[in-house]
């Protein structure tokens, strides 16, 4: 039965889709099977796997409102070897739209249902906001991966989601637990992010996974060719790091 991971920080542009591109893409490569679910009306993860999110017929959109299921929306993303629940743009009304809809934090939980056993991981990727969508994919998941830049201000956001985290888990999912959080972008010759990246260590001790995600032009030029970075440049420090964190997850959901 697959496990559930959802690719979750409230703050903008600090690698989340990136996060949930090569993580897919890296398991797939260690032989998993992975459907990686867009949930961010941005449509990034979906156009980074080479799917276009302008011509698909269905996505998670329809999939949340309860007007088509996740086989019939998913995509085959070939150049990374796993499949898609696209996102565009529509997707931004659901916020709106499924504000009176019953159980609507568990829409996404139950769509999930039929796949559970036709995929060994389920990776979502949320958008940058604490909002309805992000709490569909927080009670629909086992665990939370934090991707997160070791800035000075990262710490400070990281609260916010914890205590979002810690209410789901109260209320709506006992399930879900911190997985942990994944230094990205990481520069070792600033000296903040050593000091930052120690820091997490010490109030977050093996929560913090060992693998950490450097800075890589690569894994930024990937998506405009549709590609993940891990395929793009195999042999990129990037790339390398991304398929090493997979090996991580495939050891860290034993201990689940
Ligand atoms: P959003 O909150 O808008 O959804 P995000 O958290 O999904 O953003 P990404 O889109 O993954 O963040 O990354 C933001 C930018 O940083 C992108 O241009 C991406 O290519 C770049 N980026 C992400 N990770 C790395 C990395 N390890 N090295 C270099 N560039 C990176
Ligand atoms: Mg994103």
């Amino acid at each position: 039965m697959a496990k559930i991971f959802c690719i979750a920080n409230q703050k903008g542009g600090v690698g989340k889709t990136t996060t949930a591109i090569n993580l897919s893409a890296g398991l797939a490569l260690l032989d998993q099977r992975v459907l990686l679910i867009d949930l961010d009306p941005q449509g990034n993860s979906t156009m980074g796997s080479g799917i276009d999110k302008h011509q698909v017929e269905s996505s998670v959109y329809q999939v949340l409102i309860g007007h088509n299921t996740i086989k019939k929306s998913k995509y085959h993303s070939k150049s990374g070897g796993y499949d898609v629940v696209p996102a565009n743009r529509n997707l931004a009304g659901a916020e709106i739209e499924l504000v009176d809809f019953d159980g609507r934090e568990t829409l996404l939980r139950k769509a999930i249902e039929e796949v559970l056993d036709d995929y060994d991981f389920i990776l979502i990727d949320c958008p940058p906001a604490l909002s309805l969508l992000t709490l569909n994919g927080l009670c629909a998941a086992n665990g939370v991966i934090v991707p997160m830049q070791c800035e000075y201000f990262a710490l400070e956001g990281l609260s916010d989601l914890v205590n979002s985290i810690k209410q789901v888990h109260a209320n709506l999912n006992a399930d879900l637990k911190v997985i942990g959080l994944l230094r990205v972008m990481f520069d070792p010759r600033m000296a903040l992010q050593t000091q930052v990246s120690d820091q997490l260590i010490k109030h977050f001790g093996d929560k913090v996974f060992s693998t950490i995600i450097p800075r890589n032009v690569r894994l930024a030029e990937a998506p405009s060719y549709g590609v993940p970075g891990v395929v793009y440049d195999k042999n990129s420090r990037g790339a390398k790091a991304y398929v090493a964190f997979g090996a991580e997850m495939i050891e860290r959901i034993k201990t689940l």
